[in-house]
């Protein structure tokens, strides 16, 4: 237990043990890097070593404010992520309904038990103001004599812009007390003004390795499995988990099936293709079979520039190949941008079919010049 739940990021864990040791954590942190590679993990961690009652960098798992954490309800750890938008919210649950808290407790239970679990609320739009809000009121009540308050605002980049607003607040006059920690995987989105009062720390892709053995220790997958997954995921623990427990849903041999389809323009046959993913309605199985396709283009990128061995699909080489040839001008990093942009908006519950759609048209665009 203790750090080695964050997996990898050596250089990350260094840097804030060395902090922390020198008593100079500062007011704000911005963690930053790519989706699912352990940031508000470790986030969490840390938040468990500055209350843990033995003062230790591995907090001891075993003493009343450990075992509090691990729930993640410790009253000096706050999690904010998005949550539905009420009219005359005084809070940010005062209106919520009973299924939509409901959805929220387990969800933080799922977090709970595992810190790469990404949280999502049906119908949550992005980062409320009322959620800023509500830090610094609690925050005024939670002075106590050993422990920080940590804040882990998740997604940062997720807060519309009156909670952004609201945030800088809270940066510009900090309480004494509590550790603000902002986690994005698109520093870019965010307000000069906020990153600017931060400490960023730059988190990294994990290994391949790192992932494999991740998968087969923490979330029983088989070898294999674990070796495909991590391989596909490019370095994306959370996206490797989609794939190796999500990705049967939809058999990796779609891929080829769907980009056929694309490229021979067959409205129908795209269609049916389409709706028999949607169908499944598992936004998980079909984030999986996107992911898979980002990897596919990744590849067939590998190919156009001559770097084969960079090829993560090795088992499909020959596919792999034969695309790569037929399509010499593919623009491959517009078709990720694409793939990416898709599996985006179904995080934000976006309506799978219309998805799949949108993505079948930009992709074929990337195809054009080769097939006019
Ligand atoms: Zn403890």
């Amino acid at each position: 237990m203790g750090w080695s739940t964050v997996i990898g990021q050596t250089r990350v864990k260094r840097l804030l043990r060395g902090l922390w040791q020198a008593g100079r954590l500062p007011h704000a942190f911005l963690f930053f890097g790519p989706a699912g590679v352990g940031k508000e993990a470790a986030a969490i961690e840390l938040a468990r070593t500055l209350n843990c009652s033995r003062g230790e960098w591995d907090a001891c798992g075993e003493c009343p404010d450990c075992r509090q954490m691990a729930t993640l309800r410790h009253p000096r750890l706050k999690l904010v992520f998005p949550l539905p938008a009420k009219e005359n919210e005084k809070t940010a649950i005062d209106r919520l309904s009973e299924s939509e808290l409901e959805q929220m407790n387990e969800q933080i239970d799922a977090k709970a038990a595992d810190p790469y679990h990404r949280i999502e609320i049906p119908k949550a739009q992005g980062i409320k103001i009322s959620s800023i809000r509500d830090i610094r009121r609690e925050s005024a009540f939670k002075a106590s004599t050993h422990g920080r308050t940590v804040v882990v605002i998740c997604e940062a980049d997720r807060m519309n812009p009156h909670a952004a607003n609201a945030l800088l607040k809270t940066l510009e006059e900090p309480d004494g007390g509590m550790l603000l920690i902002l986690t994005t995987a698109k520093r870019d989105a965010l307000l000069p003004t906020i990153t600017s009062r931060c400490q960023h720390v730059r988190f990294d892709p994990l290994s391949e390795d790192q992932i494999a053995k991740a998968l087969v220790r923490r979330y029983g997958t088989t070898p294999e499995a674990a070796a495909t997954a991590a391989r596909v995921a490019g370095g994306n623990l959370r996206e490797a988990v989609s794939l190796a427990t999500g990705g049967s849903m939809i058999p990796r041999s779609e891929i080829v099936e769907f980009l056929r389809a694309i490229f021979r323009m067959e409205p129908i046959g795209l269609m049916k293709r389409i709706e028999s993913y949607a169908a499944t309605e598992d936004r998980r199985a079909v984030m999986a079979f996107l992911t898979g396709i980002a990897g596919w283009f990744r590849d067939v990128l590998a190919l156009h520039e001559g770097t084969r061995e960079q090829v993560r699909n090795t088992d499909l080489m020959e596919p792999l190949e034969k695309f790569a040839e037929h399509f010499p001008r593919l623009r491959c990093s517009d078709a990720i941008d694409a793939v990416e942009e898709a599996i985006d908006h179904i995080t934000r519950n976006a309506h799978l079919t219309t998805v799949l759609i949108v993505l079948s048209h930009r992709i074929r665009r990337c195809m054009d010049e080769d097939t006019a």
